[in-house]
């Protein structure tokens, strides 16, 4: 049985479809259809030098409104555009509309650091340098102001040309960083050896600071092991401000959270920056 959906979508439903295979049909259609209907909107949170209290940079993070379910979270969406192989086609929207954005943030003078998330699949099947060169020469925004964030399971696709793949970004002036960091299950040796310029700490080794004496023990050889290895280091998920009191003193260059801001869309975090 077929079943229209608005001109020239179909759904195949047959008996053996289970329930959660049927949404996640229903969930690919729709999010291809984000797409065409420009579905999807970036929101940014602001990233706080500690020592100053000053907003220096912000993460876009890609929120979907979609007509049929509301506002749907990027966790959900994502795993999915991965798999379906659009996460390429979202992911240079994303890019785009930030470097647009700050842009205008740059015209207005504010003198920001915009940070995008690069999944590992587009590592994997896209050419990430030079979608990033269009993305910049199309909107005049800076390659010295754009931050490009990876996981260590993105780092560790292809590991000798993505090192390859970093350099020559880094040599144009582009900044990295390593997202989730803590969480994924490659060696360190891979800090040497990536052209790093930010460690983002994973927020669930923040979240119990400062009460828990393992995550502090964590987070403070982080930090040092960041500073030794010259990278700036940025908690996330920061919520209280015991928090960064625990992250200023050992040392911390940065923290996003929502004791400064959840993730704003470009007009309201416009007004946090005034
Ligand atoms: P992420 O890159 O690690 O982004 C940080 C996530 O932590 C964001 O969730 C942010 O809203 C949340 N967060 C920040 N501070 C706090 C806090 O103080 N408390 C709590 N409870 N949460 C906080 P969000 O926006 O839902 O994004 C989830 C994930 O989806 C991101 O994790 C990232 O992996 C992915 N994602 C988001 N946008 C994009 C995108 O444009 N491209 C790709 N490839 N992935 C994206
Ligand atoms: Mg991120
Ligand atoms: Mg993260
Ligand atoms: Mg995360």
């Amino acid at each position: 049985k077929a079943k229209a959906e608005g001109r020239g979508v179909y759904h195949y439903y047959t008996d053996e479809l289970t329930d959660s295979a049927r949404q996640r049909i229903e969930c690919e259609t729709r999010l291809r259809r984000a797409i065409l209907n420009q579905e999807f909107e970036v929101y940014y949170q602001p990233q706080v030098h500690i020592q100053t209290g000053r907003i220096v940079g912000a993460e876009a993070l890609i929120r979907w409104n979609s007509p049929v379910k509301g506002l749907v979270s990027p966790a959900e969406f994502i795993p999915i555009a991965e798999e379906i192989g659009l996460i390429g086609e979202i992911g240079e929207w994303v890019l785009n509309e930030t470097c647009r954005q700050g842009k205008i943030w740059l015209d207005m003078g504010h003198r920001l650091t915009l940070a995008v998330n690069v999944s590992a699949h587009q590592v994997r099947h896209q050419n990430v340098p030079h979608m990033v060169e269009e993305a910049l020469k199309k909107s005049g925004y800076p390659a010295d102001r754009l931050e490009l964030e990876l996981t260590e399971s993105a780092l560790m696709q292809r590991e000798e040309e993505t090192v390859e793949m970093l350099h020559s970004l880094r040599a144009h002036g582009i900044r990295l960083a390593i997202d989730d960091f803590g969480t994924g299950y490659s060696s360190l040796s891979y800090l040497k050896r990536f052209p790093i310029d930010v460690l983002k700490i994973d927020k669930s080794f923040v979240d119990d600071i400062p009460y828990e004496r393992d995550d502090m023990a964590i987070v403070s050889a982080i930090i040092a092991m960041g500073q030794a290895l010259g990278f700036q280091v940025l908690a996330e998920g920061t919520e209280r401000i015991e928090q960064i009191d625990f992250l200023r003193e050992k040392g911390c260059t940065m923290y996003q959270g929502y004791f400064k801001s959840q993730p704003l869309r470009a007009t309201e975090f416009e007004k946090l920056l005034h």
